[in-house]
């Protein structure tokens, strides 16, 4: 569905703060690079890509 800046709205992976600047709300996976998030779980996150886990260390 190319409708336009609208579409942008569905990847809430950033979100924009006061000054305009890009916040990255996720990280990238170390494997896959950079493009590939990882997903956040409560104690864990997770490349849903290559498999790659990593445990919250606290
Ligand atoms: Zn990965």
């Amino acid at each position: 569905m190319g409708d336009g800046v609208n579409s942008a709205a569905k990847c809430n992976k950033y979100s924009i703060d006061d000054d305009g600047k890009l916040v990255r709300n996720a990280e990238f996976c170390p494997t896959c690079g950079p493009g590939v998030f990882l997903a956040v779980h409560a104690n864990r996150k997770s490349c849903g890509r290559c498999g790659y886990t990593e445990m919250k260390g606290e």
